[in-house]
């Protein structure tokens, strides 16, 4: 069991508790956590929009994400709840299109990667 990790900024110990280091260090697991807290921030009655987020408002990691229709939607609320209940009763099929689409980027990057590689 892990207690902690020294910190690569500064090298105080972090506790296994501690989010960051007091100088500002994150280290690398709390960043997967951060990512993993990606999904869209849309709430309705207390109810959190279950997409993941795609889109931000800003670039900081802590920046505030939404799910592409929720981010179309601001400033629109009716749209926004109308998305919510779509995205309650279609979620697996939305997941499954978003990762099929992702699939997809990502074989893209990979044949790119390679015919950089071979044109070299
Ligand atoms: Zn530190
Ligand atoms: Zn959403």
């Amino acid at each position: 069991m892990s207690k902690g990790e020294r910190c690569r900024e500064c090298q105080q110990w972090i506790a296994a508790s501690d989010l960051k280091c007091s100088c500002g260090f994150i280290p690398a697991r709390v960043n997967e956590c951060v990512q993993a807290d990606h999904n869209c921030c849309y709430q309705l009655q207390g109810q959190r929009c279950k997409l993941p987020g795609s889109i931000s408002h800003s670039t900081h990691v802590n920046g505030t994400w939404y799910c592409s229709g929720h981010y179309r939607s601001l400033g629109n609320p009716k749209e926004g709840e109308e998305w919510f209940h779509y995205v309650e009763q279609h979620f697996d099929e939305i997941m499954d299109q978003l990762t099929d689409w992702r699939r997809k980027l990502h074989q893209d990057n990979q044949s790119i990667i390679i015919r950089r590689k071979t044109n070299e």
